[in-house]
């Protein structure tokens, strides 16, 4: 074998895939200031009616001006108020949210990044997956130069900013879209992921957290390269055989690089119907949160890991929706799925109307491999 065959062999066993993680920014905000017309700078908060700070609600989601006021998802809609007053008391705008606006937006987004990828997953009503390996013939710049052409179609047509990051592993390509968040691009080459963990917190990892963070700071341990230079056995020590397995392969980048069309194959799920349509929606989402509790359970028992968190929501009349949002990497772990089932409620709930029904299902589902996958204090941090 002469070396140029040699070399054609190793291509073809080594060669990375390239990923692009798009996560579009503020979106809901963004989709409501675009159709109404709303200014940047004006602090936007979607969510229930404050009610002058008296409401009982949540907030949902909200721009960027409002955040530089310490608004946040999920938050008690009387603390957003606290924090950024509305009208006459500051500069604050409450909306209540019209979901038909986002999934219309969604789809028109979707659809310009399905057509530049080899493989395409959406991840949730805001972020997508793409495989652009043979797109690109495998070159890195190539990609480069096609996340900036899908980054201004996207504001050409739909009017929305989106970032953009670019990767070998799905754990990389989404940390890569934070980097230049908002209506920015980010790519790690391959020999770059190293250099791209140093430094980083632990927290800025998807799939770490906070227990298992809080273990390595006691420990003295605050960022990547520190937990991975411990080395397999002494961090093993400090989590878990598995999280210092995964640990060692995303700094590696060894972990999963597969972008997979099919949202759901098989799911384990829970759903509980009220004697009477509840009205108190925190009553509701405790319950949505005990039913993943028990989800999760299951999972774990049968050694069933998942990417997909779906919660589904049934309204007096019986109107049905379902709301799903994806992990990087299949994981087990009941508190990542309770941080994503009280982001999809947060986001989802209609909060006019009461709730007949309320479950919780987790899906694209993968038998757990020990040595890949990560347990306890894993989270998704967005
Ligand atoms: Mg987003």
């Amino acid at each position: 074998m002469n070396f140029k065959h040699l070399r054609q062999l190793s291509c073809i066993v080594s060669e990375p895939r390239i990923l692009i993680h798009c996560d579009l920014d503020a979106f809901f905000a963004s989709v409501e200031m675009l159709h109404h017309g709303f200014p940047e700078d004006e602090p936007l908060i979607i969510g229930s009616d404050p009610q002058q700070g008296r409401g009982r609600g949540i907030v949902s989601t909200c721009n960027y001006a409002a955040r530089t006021y310490g608004v946040r998802s999920a938050m008690p809609i009387t603390e957003a108020w606290r924090r950024c007053p509305g009208s006459p008391y500051g500069p604050g705008r409450y909306i209540r949210g019209t979901r038909s606006l986002y999934s219309m937006a969604s789809r028109r987004v979707m659809k310009i990044l399905r057509k530049y990828a080899d493989k395409f997953e959406q991840a949730s009503i805001d972020e997508a997956y793409l495989d652009i390996t043979e797109f690109t013939n495998g070159d890195w710049d190539e990609a480069l130069g096609l996340a900036r052409r899908i980054k201004s179609e996207i504001t050409d047509s739909v009017g929305l900013t989106a970032s953009f990051g670019i990767g070998s592993t799905r754990v990389v390509a989404k940390m890569s879209s934070e980097v230049n968040k908002p209506n920015g691009i980010h790519r790690v080459l391959p020999d770059e992921i190293h250099s791209f963990f140093q430094q980083r917190s632990v927290r800025e990892v998807p799939g770490i957290g906070p227990k298992t963070a809080n273990r390595l700071a006691e420990w003295g341990i605050s960022t990547v390269d520190e937990a991975s230079e411990l080395g397999e056995l002494a961090l093993a020590r400090m989590t878990s055989e598995r999280f210092a397995s995964w640990l060692l392969r995303v700094v590696d980048g060894t972990t999963s690089n597969e972008v997979s069309p099919i949202r759901s194959r098989r799911s384990i799920g829970k759903e509980r119907t009220f004697p009477v349509d509840q009205s108190n929606h925190e009553v509701v989402l405790e319950v949505l949160e005990k039913l993943t509790v028990r989800v999760m359970a299951k999972a774990r028992e049968e050694g069933i890991a998942g990417r997909l968190a779906e919660v589904k929501l049934r309204y007096t009349g019986f109107e049905t929706h379902t709301h799903g949002r994806s992990i990087p990497v299949a994981m087990d772990d009941t508190d990542v799925f309770l941080r994503q089932v009280r982001m999809l409620f947060a986001q989802n709930v209609n909060q006019e109307q009461n709730i007949r029904l309320v479950g919780f299902r987790l899906g694209q589902l993968e038998v757990i491999d020990h040595r890949q996958t990560t347990l306890d204090g894993i989270d998704e941090s967005e």
